[in-house]
């Protein structure tokens, strides 16, 4: 069981930049006062009681910590320690420092499949890893899978946001709705029992996109998306993978099936042809094949759009929250939380659907 020390964080650390903020975390830059070295805290709002939909629940943040302690491995962020005081959990986690890995692609002029797959192969190890001890990430998604340094000649790719990551018990039968539409399993959209084969899903979807520029279900709405992943609407657009090999659109359609149980696993995918050729021919096809660098890079762009349109979204939400609470600071203190809750009057971006049924099992 992990420790949360009930000590103020800011008696070892001293708090710096903001990093990266999500929906219930804000991330910075802190310096441990004893050693000098710099590492992530991630700050978590606890929820207070439970009618309130604001903040985390003190066991899901539990078992966040419990996973992570469990999943030590190169490409997977690291936990130093864990603070808690009355309202906020405080993380220390590994400083991962180069950026997001879509980022780091979408700046090169062009890039070989063979170096793409470098990348893969790491996500694949983190991720086979933690299927290893039975834990599934449940919300990779290209935010979610970082750089530990990208002027390194072969950069470690670092995943990071265990927020919704669960670890499977025998005869566990763990539904969830939760995570990002575009990324999300045709089995968490029809709430059936989840396993780690979701996360393969996802890194069908995230190849798809790394070769092409396109997100392969995306819609016009979440639940045009939705649609799209239920009933398996997906193609290889000509024009968008007039570059890509024939073995990495087999590697995707062998990732993008619908029954979970027929996709293959991270170690089955380790030894995909795609990612381990064996003959000289599959080598030579890998490296002339290359990604659609012109799409990918308006992908990443689109993508990045959107994710500071949520930004100002939610900050605008929070600000009128707090003026909401200011305004009734005469109200019973419980009934003002339930009052700030009222997010659900209004239409969300698509990325605030996470969490909405945070974890239900
Ligand atoms: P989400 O709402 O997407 O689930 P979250 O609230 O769980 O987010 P994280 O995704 O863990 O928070 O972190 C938010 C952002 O902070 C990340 O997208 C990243 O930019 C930054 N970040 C997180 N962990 C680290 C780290 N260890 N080192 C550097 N930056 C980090």
């Amino acid at each position: 069981m992990a420790v949360f020390k009930p000590e103020n964080v800011e008696d070892f650390y001293e708090i710096g930049e903001v990093l990266g903020s999500g929906h219930f975390a804000q991330v910075r830059k802190v310096h441990e006062r004893a050693t000098g070295t710099y590492w992530a805290g991630k700050f978590l709002k606890i929820r207070k009681n439970t009618c309130s939909r604001l903040g985390l629940d003190r066991t899901r943040l539990e078992e966040e910590v419990d996973i992570l302690h469990t999943i030590q491995h190169p490409n997977i962020v690291t936990l130093k320690d864990v603070f808690e005081s009355r309202a906020e959990v405080v993380l220390v986690l590994e400083l991962v420092t180069g950026g997001e890995l879509f980022d780091f692609i979408a700046e090169k002029e062009n890039l070989l499949e063979s170096e793409a797959i470098e990348f893969m192969e790491q996500i694949l190890k983190g991720l086979g890893f933690m299927h290893s001890k039975n834990i599934a990430h449940f919300d990779l998604k290209p935010e979610n899978i970082m750089l530990s340094d990208r002027v390194a000649p072969h950069p470690n790719i670092k995943l990071i946001d265990f927020g919704l990551a669960h670890r499977f018990q025998q005869g566990d039968e763990y539904r969830s709705s939760s995570g990002t539409p575009q990324y999300i399993a045709p089995e968490v959209i029809t709430s059936e029992p989840l396993s780690t084969a979701a996360d393969m899903w996802s890194i069908g979807v995230i190849t798809f996109i790394l070769l092409s520029g396109l997100s392969p279900f995306q819609g016009d709405t979440d639940d045009e998306t939705l649609r799209n992943i239920i009933i398996m609407n997906y193609e290889f657009a000509a024009q968008y993978f007039s570059m890509t090999s024939s073995m990495a659109k087999d590697f995707i359609q062998k990732l993008l099936v619908k029954d979970p149980n027929e996709r293959m696993t991270a170690e089955e995918c380790l030894l995909h042809p795609w990612i381990k050729p064996i003959t000289r021919t599959q080598v030579a096809k890998r490296n002339r094949s290359s990604i659609n660098m012109k799409s990918f890079k308006k992908f990443n762009a689109r993508r990045k759009w959107k994710m500071s349109y949520n930004m100002v979204w939610m900050c605008n939400r929070l600000v009128r929250l707090n003026l909401l609470c200011k305004g009734r600071s005469e109200a019973d203190p419980l009934e003002r939380q339930c009052e700030s809750d009222v997010e659900d009057g209004e239409s969300k971006p698509a990325s605030l659907l996470r969490r909405r049924l945070s974890s239900s099992s």
